[in-house]
């Protein structure tokens, strides 16, 4: 069975999930609080699920991945402090849940996906939603994408047993990088900041990301 609802269904369970899971939980950039109130995250859930988009969990978008709890998606973009004028870089774009957040917050988004099939279905959507400052590409995203470094942010939406070297390579002078890094059931957010030459750690919320993979394929 299929669950179908209407759009001012969706919109208002988008403004209670804003509210009770992000708001209420301590989120405070007004701008990811709105974009999260835009972006239609049930058009990124397949169709079985659907109905559980702006539930307070993670959701299986196939090929063993998944889209991240809604919660998770707000702590990490609201950590990096976005300035529209940003240029961001995300490695793991999945469902492109989080690519459309970027694409509404920043200038301009480069996506990485090793899986050629997610890439392809996220990149249909994107361009369906319309949004042209998104750029996704199949690779493996552990080597970045130093044709269009330095960047102002990075995203890693899977986890790491250690920073890959070649991120922090591509990050500018004054920018930021959020990563889970740690062991399959251990994982922990890193806020990583260059500023004048140096890096900065920060360790912040615990976490469960599936796992970077090196390479591009299944
Ligand atoms: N932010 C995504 C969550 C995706 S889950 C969303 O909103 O849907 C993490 C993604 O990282 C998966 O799609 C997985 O295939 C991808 N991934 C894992 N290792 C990778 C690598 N080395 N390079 C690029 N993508 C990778």
């Amino acid at each position: 069975m299929t669950f179908s609802a209407s759009p001012a269904l969706y919109s208002s369970l988008r403004r209670q999930m804003v509210d009770s899971q992000l708001r209420q939980r301590g989120i405070a950039d007004q701008r990811v609080l709105a974009a999260m109130e835009r972006v239609p995250r049930h058009e990124f859930a397949p169709e079985r699920y659907r109905d559980q988009a702006y539930e307070d969990h993670p959701l299986p978008i196939g090929e063993g991945q998944t889209i991240s709890q809604p919660y998770i998606v707000a702590v990490m973009l609201d950590a990096l402090k976005l300035a529209p004028t940003d240029k961001v870089l995300e490695i793991g774009t999945g469902s492109g849940y989080v690519t459309a957040l970027l694409a509404e917050l920043t200038e301009s988004v480069i996506s990485i996906e090793r899986h050629e099939s997610l890439a392809e279905s996220a990149r249909a959507l994107l361009a369906v939603l319309a949004y042209s400052n998104v750029k996704v590409v199949i690779g493996d995203g552990t080597r970045g994408f130093p044709e269009a470094a330095p960047y102002d942010a990075i995203v890693v939406s899977a986890a790491a047993a250690e920073m890959p070297p070649a991120l922090i390579t591509q990050l500018g002078e004054g920018g930021r990088m959020i990563i889970p890094v740690g062991s399959e059931d251990s994982q922990q957010l890193r806020l990583v900041r260059m500023e004048n030459g140096q890096l900065h750690i920060e360790l912040r919320e615990l976490c469960r990301f599936v796992p970077l993979i090196p390479g591009v394929g299944s």
